[in-house]
């Protein structure tokens, strides 16, 4: 083991204060990039710059836009890549300023936490990452194998101009990394039911993304004649029976291994059932379909989430149309969605189409062989915590590099309890001094392993 960094402390003021002034940067990605107020995505590369001066003079820079692709050559062996490390610049809006405690973009440092949109979702760790790099350029600490650093600008709106560009340009010139490190699990406090230690979760891979759109077109007409059913009514049954017919529970081996991994630190008889999971399968997936949290590892979810139709109440609608958004299983696809619907509504005056962004599950998720490194440094930074798998139930920038790396790990070491989580994309988002210098001490020791002989 390196021991040379020191245990995680609370990070010093100026080190928080860096952090801080990130978070002032206001760098919200939009939809419609012509929306986007790039100046601010400006400020915010020139502070990396003046920040991290040893990295931007010693490490090859090519940017995509405002996202930026950093290469570190190894020093024994440029020509194999052992790292590739995640991580995204831009945030989410806000939706009401009110609620929060410090104004969201204002980068309030104080005794415990540092505030603002994005201090954990995601410039702590483009930040920490930045932190760890310099420190061991300072401490002459080199790679072995080429580490490279990519920092996307438009994660929150699918990372098709940052990601997709910067894992072409990869995968164009035929690179292949050992791991690939991104956003997606922590570990979370008194979320996991009957685990009494906190529970690093790293995730292996992710769920897929599909929007299907039902509607339903009518000539409309006067409330007084209606006829059988309206288009609303039509459109109401079509979308209750998506949901009276969910796709079917399934274990997948991601969510065997998971709970294989917490099956030691769970008390009795949650224990003595799990060792037969293989054996009980359904008993197993129907204890965890009971609540929606645990639901998702064991189907592809349904989730109604829009309804339009009408215009008043004495007239005949003409048109309704609703969207239904599915979460994906790996082993099933975005095919199979629109095909379930198609099957399940069996109504030919319902059009089924897929509407905006999809994206397909990672194809065969599972811990790769830099797992158990990433692993033990979470219990390095974070003694005594259960450690297990994890699909990342939404999409990240690392699907556009899954191709390129043996193992994948979505993780950060940070210790959140279910309130914390809800701070992610909601209101007084937040990061305590101790988590932030746990995900810095985390990124130099994974640094330090990579240069170790
Ligand atoms: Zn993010």
């Amino acid at each position: 083991m390196t021991a040379t960094t020191p245990a995680p402390q609370l990070v010093d003021d100026a080190t928080a204060e860096r952090l801080a002034a990130a978070l002032r940067c206001v760098t919200i990605s939009r939809e419609d990039p012509a929306e986007t107020d790039t100046a601010e995505f400006d400020r915010f590369v020139a502070f990396l710059e003046q920040s991290f001066p040893l990295v931007h003079a010693e490490l090859e820079l090519e940017t995509f836009g405002h996202s930026r692709l950093y290469r570190w050559p190894g020093s024994t062996a440029p020509e194999r890549v052992s790292a590739l490390l995640l991580a995204h610049m831009d945030v989410v809006p806000v939706d009401d300023v009110s609620g929060w405690t410090h104004p969201p973009f204002a980068g309030v440092v104080d005794d415990e936490f540092i505030w603002g949109r994005g201090a954990i979702d995601d410039k702590s760790r483009v930040v920490a990452i930045l932190e760890a790099v310099e420190s061991a350029l300072r401490d002459g600490v080199r790679p072995r194998e080429t580490v490279y650093l990519a920092f996307g600008h438009d994660e929150e709106v699918n990372g098709v101009r940052g990601a997709q560009s910067m894992a072409r340009k990869l995968r164009e010139a035929g690179i292949r990394t050992g791991l690939l490190l991104d956003e997606g699990g922590v570990i979370t406090t008194g979320v996991a039911d009957g685990i009494d230690q906190p529970v690093a979760t790293i995730m292996v891979g992710e769920k897929g993304f599909a929007t299907v759109r039902l509607s339903v077109s009518d000539p409309g007409g006067h409330s007084s004649m209606p006829g059988k059913q309206t288009a609303v009514g039509r459109l109401a049954r079509a979308v209750a029976r998506v949901q009276d017919h969910p796709f079917p529970l399934r274990l997948t081996p991601v969510t065997v291994d998971m709970l294989t991994r917490l099956r030691g630190f769970m008390s009795e008889p949650r224990r003595t059932l799990l060792g037969m999971a293989r054996l009980a399968g359904p008993a197993v997936t129907r204890i965890l379909a009971a609540r929606p949290q645990t639901e998702a590892l064991v189907r592809t979810t349904t989730a109604p989430t829009v309804f339009h139709g009408g215009v008043k109440s004495n007239v005949l609608p003409q048109r309704a149309e609703a969207f239904v958004n599915f979460r994906i299983l790996p082993g099933d696809s975005v095919a199979d969605v629109l095909a379930h619907c198609r099957r399940i509504i069996r109504d030919d005056q319902v059009a089924c189409e897929l509407t905006g962004i999809t994206s397909e599950p990672s194809p065969a998720p599972a811990a790769g062989p830099d797992f158990d490194l990433i692993a033990e440094l979470a219990r390095e930074v974070v003694p005594g915590i259960a450690v297990t798998v994890g699909l990342v139930p939404g999409a990240t920038d690392a699907r556009y590099y899954d191709d390129l790396a043996e193992t994948r790990c979505n993780f950060a070491p940070i210790i959140l309890t279910a309130a914390d989580l809800d701070r992610i994309h909601g209101t007084d988002e937040r990061i305590s001094r101790l988590n932030y210098a746990r995900l810095i001490t985390f990124n130099r020791r994974l640094l330090d392993r990579l240069a170790a002989g």
